[in-house]
């Protein structure tokens, strides 16, 4: 193994990173030692890199042990509020740097690895992705959890442990295949399980009439075995908990089996119930309303709820235990957040708790749940909103839609009382939808079970309360809040861009690590010819490594001179990869047409992953790769456009390529896009942004000021009255000639001589169905980027741009929107005190809760 001394040397430099002493390198060395001799049960004759992987991993957990155990001690003892965000997805990525780098032991661990003669990139490569996420709202979850953490909230995060995550995608002959994500093959070193915790969860049976109230009997039970992941803050000593659950068969499952003798029949039985667990379902913004998401959906929730209410029983004040039965406390001490409506089962779950089984009565149940709650929309499309049949629920979970139908009844008796005799009102803002088949809204019961709800950038935040919530907001108007979205600076800067974080601390200090808004003071020497040529230089070498990456793994030669213009993201019609494509097209036939006009020359790199059942999305991959097949092969084009498919975008490859990225694409239909984050990400690393006024792309351009961003296309309003007199995708298409050549070229097969028919469909949809209004923006999309083809030219004022976009990032950080979350719905405040490192002494010795 080679060991690249220059990587080695730079991230000696940074102080934030820890300083190597010799102590912390010896000790380093020789616990990595002993985990690669007792752990992986090799000496260094044959061992594998990926041996060496595990031994470093093992290692660097070890550093996290006392700290975890500490944290939640101290959390027994002082019995703070807690937070528990529950979701169906965590989009972590890879644990090994983030854990180095809140720790703040990455320069000693590197120094050791190197005296060990190892290169720990190399290493960190053969890290599995914990890819349990589809895209911005798992990730945003993994974002919440580090600033909760480095905040010091005593938070957990509560999920499904899938068994495969988001699928592999590999593109063979331009077409999407997907692959299971087996990550835990090999091992997962992050994970402890806890069978001493497991706990039952009931499907299906019957609900029955007792003295003591309804009964949920005859149930079939799945035990809920859960797994907990570390959660660093940074340098703070704190460790909270990611704790997801996986599905176990009973022992006793298919009982019937055994007597009727069929024991194989029964054991082979047990993988049944163990599915519920196996697989995260790979929709972005589409409700699949398949039977099993529906039981992952309870699943989660059932077991979370009764580890909450565990805790909160198990209360210690001074030296005193005792079981708490004041339910009245429970809001004071415990904070639900729905990351979406996919764990609002959470909902009548605790209302089914607390009045069936701890026998409150209704009302009393339902103000605790109401106050307890609270709920996240993330989507405004129509076919993302949760809807589950009734009928699917009442064979599942019976129980649950009896109280969902009273919850129900009486939220439409406060509807009658406020607005007399507006029937339509009532059935529009039902919990119950009845055309088509009668479907439970899980939006609706979301925010009748909750105090508050919130939107997650200020434009989508006021399209719910206007649009798609309107009459629940004129209902309870108090409820509706905004919490704008946020990314973590650790992973997002510190560990992704070591070149631009260092740069950065020289001019202002380390202290922009927590508190990100001091980035602007950045904005002096933005027009600086020194830091401009530092700026300019870490970018380079960032777009270097990228290329080098790039054709090292794919083959592909790539300008590093070129503008670095990049859509990553998944791949859905609202996000408009499509017109991206019509600007490559056009971009193409202009070379062509002219070949001797000067050019900015550009390297378009378009990734994302496609739902598996989207055909669109699937054959808008197809294109970007046939139409790169044809410009990347066309010596008239050479170097002034390359297009590049980055194949299977995931966190660790965003990592990689937003730091090397010069302009970044938020192209989304205004109104449809809630925030985005890759948006936050780009910014943050000193990208330029094109974009429409859609999401938190208007906030950005706030911060920034509009003339450091390339804003184009219609607004919301616009889209809106667009809406309204009716949309004709052949005006535009009829008006501009050259529109008319790209959209033909596809129609006509130009990039797939051999089967001419190939993109019809596309182009059916951009001319005839499109929901998207790609065309409408064309013209606008297409001068912007002429603009920032003309600005790269001018490479102080581009950078001078870039610099203005860091230095207006601060509002960007989750740890903004955490402490806003923390303020404004759960009544919690951050605290950015340490605690006592483990070498350090402390008062407490308490057992671990
Ligand atoms: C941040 C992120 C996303 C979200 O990107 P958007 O542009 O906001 O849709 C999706 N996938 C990965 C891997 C990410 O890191």
């Amino acid at each position: 193994m080679s060991i690249p001394q220059s990587d080695v040397e730079r991230r000696k430099q940074i102080s934030v990173r820890g300083i190597a002493q010799v102590g912390d390198v010896n000790e380093i060395k020789k616990t990595f030692n002993r985990h690669l001799h007792y752990t992986l049960v090799k000496d260094r004759n044959v061992a594998t890199a990926r041996d060496y992987y595990f031994a470093l991993a093992h290692t660097v957990k070890d550093h996290l042990v006392s700290r975890w155990i500490r944290t939640q001690q101290y959390y027994y003892e002082k019995d703070p509020k807690r937070v528990y965000y529950l979701s169906l997805e965590f989009y972590m990525g890879r644990s090994l740097s983030n854990t180095m780098i809140n720790l703040g032991i990455q320069n000693s661990v590197d120094e050791a690895l190197y005296q060990l003669g190892l290169d720990i990139e190399e290493l960190e490569e053969l890290e599995e992705d914990a890819g349990l996420g589809n895209g911005g709202l798992g990730r945003l979850a993994a974002c919440f959890l580090d600033s909760m953490a480095t905040l010091g909230m005593a938070a957990y995060g509560y999920g499904i442990r899938y068994e495969y995550g988001i699928f592999a995608q590999k593109i063979i002959n331009g077409e999407q295949q997907e692959e299971p994500d087996d990550w835990l093959r090999f091992g997962n070193p992050w994970e402890k399980a806890r069978p001493e915790y497991m706990l039952p969860v009931n499907f299906y049976g019957n609900v029955v009439d007792t003295p003591n109230g309804k009964k949920w009997v005859n149930t079939q039970v799945i035990f809920a075995l859960p797994y907990d992941s570390p959660i660093p803050g940074y340098n703070n000593n704190v460790v909270n908990t990611l704790r997801l659950w996986s599905a176990k068969s009973p022992i006793d499952f298919n009982l019937k089996f055994f007597n009727d003798g069929d024991y194989i029949q029964a054991v082979l039985d047990r993988n049944l119930a163990e599915n519920i667990s196996r697989v995260l379902y790979p929709n972005d913004n589409n409700f699949g309303g398949k039977e099993l998401r529906l039981k992952q959906e309870y699943f989660m929730c059932a077991a979370t709820l009764q580890d909450i209410i565990r805790r909160f029983k198990a209360a210690k004040f001074g030296t005193r235990e005792y079981t708490r039965t004041d339910f009245d406390l429970l809001p004071d001490k415990v904070a639900i957040q729905l990351n979406d409506t996919h764990p609002s089962l959470a909902i009548p779950e605790l209302m089914r708790i607390l009045v069936d089984i701890e026998g409150l009565p209704w009302n009393k149940a339902w103000n605790i749940t109401v106050k307890t709650c609270a709920y996240t929309n993330h989507t405004v499309l129509p076919e993302a909103l949760e809807r589950w049949p009734v009928e699917m629920l009442q064979n599942i979970l019976p129980r649950h839609l009896e109280i969902i139908y009273q919850i129900n009844h009486l939220h439409l008796e406060e509807v009658l009382k406020k607005w007399p005799g507006d029937l339509d009102r009532m059935r529009r803002m039902s919990l119950i939808e009845e055309e088509g088949g009668k479907r439970v809204n899980m939006a609706h019961l979301s925010i009748v079970g909750s105090h508050a709800v919130n939107g997650v950038a200020r434009i989508h935040s006021e399209i719910i309360k206007s649009d798609l919530f309107k009459d629940f907001y004129e209902m309870t108007p108090e409820k509706f809040q905004n919490k704008t979205n946020g990314i973590t600076p650790r992973r997002w800067l510190l560990m992704c861009n070591p070149g631009l974080s260092d740069l950065i601390s020289d001019k202002i200090g380390e202290d922009w690590v927590v508190h990100l808004d001091q980035l602007s003071k950045l904005t002096q020497w933005a027009k600086d010819p020194n830091f401009q040529r530092a700026v300019m230089k870490v970018k380079q070498e960032n777009k270097l490594k990228l290329a080098q990456l790039l054709e090292k793994e794919y083959g592909v030669k790539i300008n590093p001179g070129s503008m670095f213009d990049i859509h990553v993201k998944r791949i859905h019609e609202y996000k408009r990869q499509l017109l991206n494509c019509l600007h490559i097209i056009t971009l193409y036939n202009r070379i062509k047409r002219n070949p001797s006009a000067k050019c900015t020359p550009r390297t378009v790199m378009i990734g994302g992953k496609a739902a598996p059942g989207y055909y669109t999305a699937k054959k808008i991959i197809k294109l970007i790769n046939c139409v790169a097949n044809v410009v990347n092969n066309d010596p008239m084009v050479g170097d002034k456009l390359k297009v590049i498919f980055l194949e299977n975008y995931r966190v660790s490859l965003a990592e990689k390529i937003i730091p090397a990225a010069d302009l970044s694409e938020q192209i989304s239909t205004a109104g449809t896009e809630a925030s985005g984050t890759g948006n936050m990400k780009f910014q943050l690393n000193g990208a330029l942004t094109i974009g429409t006024l859609d999401g938190a792309n208007v906030e950005m351009a706030e911060e920034m000021g509009r003339e450091n961003i390339f804003i184009f296309g219609m607004t919301v309003e616009e889209v809106e009255e667009l809406k309204r007199k009716g949309y004709n995708a052949y005006d535009y298409y009829n008006a501009n000639p050259e529109l008319k050549l790209v959209v033909d070229q596809i129609q006509n097969g130009f990039f797939t001589p051999n089967n001419p028919d190939e993109f019809k469909d596309l182009a059916d949809i951009l001319l005839k169905y499109d929901r998207f209004f790609l065309l409408a923006d064309y013209d606008a999309y297409i001068k912007k980027q002429e603009e920032a083809s003309n600005v790269y030219q001018d490479q102080a004022k581009w950078v001078e741009m870039a610099i203005h976009n860091i230095a207006s990032s601060g509002k960007f950080s989750s740890d903004r929107t955490i402490i806003e979350y923390g303020r404004e719905i759960w009544g919690v405040e951050p605290s950015y005190e340490k605690l006592p490192a483990p070498h350090e002494p402390r008062e407490l010795t308490l057992k671990e809760n």
